[in-house]
């Protein structure tokens, strides 16, 4: 599997500081922000700073540090966010996942009751 990394995608800019975001939490390698079109009363996205379009690249290529950064961020996400009640995690994975955005990041959904399953378009 080979990992093309758009340096362009909505997420690096982001990163950047060129676009801005609602910060929920940030470390040393991952930042957390509120999505611009929430599902659900709490819809935070965490992502990595390192350039990993995907869940799987991720898992693949980033060092142990980044790995436990990532985590520590959805921790602390879930600490501040009113989920405990519980929550979805989705990592949404190019075509099939329906991925919009090239850079990895994960979707804390909660606040509110769910679905059982995500609908089908
Ligand atoms: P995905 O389909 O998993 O790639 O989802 C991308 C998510 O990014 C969507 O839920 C969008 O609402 C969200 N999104 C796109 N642009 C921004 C932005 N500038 N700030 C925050 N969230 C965004």
């Amino acid at each position: 599997m080979q990992y093309d990394y758009d340096d362009q995608n909505i997420f690096a800019k982001i990163l950047r500081g060129e676009i801005p975001n609602t910060t929920v939490f940030e470390n040393d390698h991952a930042l957390a922000f509120e999505d611009i079109q929430p599902q659900a009363p709490v819809h935070v996205l965490v992502i990595p700073k390192g350039a990993y379009v995907s869940l799987d690249h991720f898992a693949r290529d980033a060092s142990a540090e980044e790995q436990v950064a990532f985590f520590a961020a959805v921790a602390a996400v879930c600490d501040k966010a009113g989920v405990e009640h519980g929550f979805r995690a989705i990592a949404n994975t190019r075509t099939h996942g329906v991925q919009e955005v090239p850079h990895f990041h994960m979707h804390i959904i909660g606040g509110a009751q769910l679905g059982r399953m995500l609908p089908a378009d």
